[in-house]
């Protein structure tokens, strides 16, 4: 399945292969600012359609993680990361996905807890 995604704006736009089964609510000090919704995908299952460049990056903690958002509108669309075994990861923030049933997706939660 290919999952169209993007800012509010357009300036960051991208596609998503793979099958949704489930996301992920994280409630670290910035996701639970945030509200999105995490999907993890290997790196390659993301492709950008538009320049690496529109996004810019926050970091924090350990700076494990790259979250990258849009400074025209604010969103935050994905994050990058490399996992425990040095595969690179993505985290599709689901609710930037168009054309999906948001209530239909399992959600789990950050302490194993199911929704
Ligand atoms: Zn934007």
């Amino acid at each position: 399945m290919n999952y169209q995604g993007s800012c509010h704006c357009g300036h960051i736009k991208f596609e998503v292969e793979g099958t949704l089964t489930g996301a992920m609510s994280c409630n670290c000090s910035f996701c639970q600012r945030k509200g999105s919704l995490m999907w993890f995908v290997p790196r390659e299952s993301l492709s950008l359609l538009t320049p690496e460049s529109n996004a810019s990056t926050y970091e924090f903690n350990k700076h494990v993680i790259k979250h990258q958002f849009c400074a025209i509108c604010g969103i935050h669309p994905y994050g990058e990361a490399t996992d425990p075994k040095g595969n690179r990861m993505a985290a599709i923030n689901i609710r930037c996905l168009e054309g999906i049933d948001l209530e239909s997706v399992p959600v789990t939660h950050y302490d194993g807890r199911s929704r």
